[in-house]
């Protein structure tokens, strides 16, 4: 039955958008979101402007507002996770501009209480516990691949010595989902194994950080989960990956601010991220030429980009009035993929 529940999402792309809260200690303006409804349109209001420019409507697969727990998210998500130990590649992406909760949607805000986990752990969790169910028949291996993109150099995240080498990308179909050959692949077997080198990951992603410039705000980062099962019968083999990636912030900077180092990071930012924009949008539209070649991004995924792959991409807003001019334009990105 699994099957068939994945057999819908077959080649689809999906667009969730979220919506975060005001934050504790922040003044509660009114909320820029007028509006959601239940077939995923989201109406954002603008008070300074009048007549038919100050609503605008968006229409997504999904909306959550911001009562929506980390479970709620989840629940809807888990199908295409599952699809995973079916054999298929599946891509998670957390869009949105910095502190729109990106990072609270794929990790968290706190690892240890288990109800704040975010899609990543959640996921992780549950492909085991299925691949427990499934014992009898299958047996799986699951390992994993964690590489961050900063400034179009792909870098392996899973290193001890902080060195977090540059790595080739080499689109090769036979590796299926191995893009990235030469970075470090974890075999794993718990969620505590997860939780642990997420933390290696993360550490390893702040080196270079300054307190302008964070790091993980700047660079893509990528959990890849691979999934090998042998049915135990028939010996037959199959083959599933799931790409979990936190993008960098997706907001605009000031050229007038930017100089130097800064200004780089900005333009790769951009352009990655509409390198992305644009792979996801030709997919939908069917188109025969799917430009992956134009980012780093989008040729280390571009197995699990389009064919039989499934696309989630959660889009993160957040309510506040000064950001209104970031959000129109996260929520346009969003419909022209969705
Ligand atoms: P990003 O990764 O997009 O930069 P974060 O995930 O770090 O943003 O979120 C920014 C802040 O907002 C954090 O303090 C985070 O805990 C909080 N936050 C984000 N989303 C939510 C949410 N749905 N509910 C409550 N707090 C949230
Ligand atoms: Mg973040």
């Amino acid at each position: 039955h699994l099957y068939n529940q994945v057999q819908d999402l077959k080649g689809t792309i999906r667009v969730y958008c979220r919506v975060r809260p005001f934050l504790p200690g922040q003044l509660n303006g009114q909320s820029i979101v007028d509006y959601i409804g239940e077939n995923g349109n989201i109406m954002i209001a603008n008070p300074l402007k009048q007549g038919k420019d100050a609503r605008k409507v968006f229409t997504f697969n999904k909306v959550f507002g911001t009562n929506v727990t980390q479970e709620q998210i989840y629940i809807d998500t888990q199908p295409l996770v599952r699809s995973v130990l079916d054999g298929y590649n599946v891509c998670i992406f957390a869009y949105g501009q910095t502190g729109s909760g990106k990072t609270y949607t794929m990790s968290g805000p706190d690892l240890t209480s288990k109800e704040s986990w975010g899609v990543n752990y959640r996921a992780l969790h549950d492909l085991f516990e299925i691949s427990n169910e499934r014992v009898d028949f299958i047996n799986y291996e699951v390992g994993v691949q964690m590489v961050e993109i900063y400034n179009e150099q792909v870098r392996d995240l899973l290193v001890n010595d902080g060195s977090c080498r540059r790595l080739d990308i080499r689109n090769n179909s036979q590796l299926n989902g191995l893009n990235v050959p030469d970075a470090s692949w974890v075999p794993v077997t718990s969620t505590q194994d997860v939780i642990d080198l997420m933390k290696i990951g993360h550490g390893n992603r702040a080196i270079g950080a300054t307190a302008l410039n964070e790091r993980s705000s700047r660079s893509h980062s990528i959990l890849t989960v691979h999934v090998y099962g042998k049915e135990r019968v028939s010996g037959s083999i199959l083959r599933g990956c799931l790409h979990l990636v936190d993008l960098a912030g997706s907001e605009r900077v000031d050229k007038s601010e930017a100089v130097g180092d800064r200004l780089k990071e900005a333009q790769h930012i951009n352009r990655s991220l509409s390198a992305l924009g644009d792979v996801i949008a030709a997919l939908a539209q069917k188109s025969s030429h799917i430009p992956y070649r134009n980012s780093k991004l989008t040729q280390v995924l571009q197995d699990s980009l389009g064919g039989h792959a499934k696309t989630l991409m959660f889009v993160h807003i957040n309510p506040e009035l000064n950001s209104i001019g970031e959000t129109i334009s996260t929520l346009k990105f969003a419909e022209r993929v969705a």
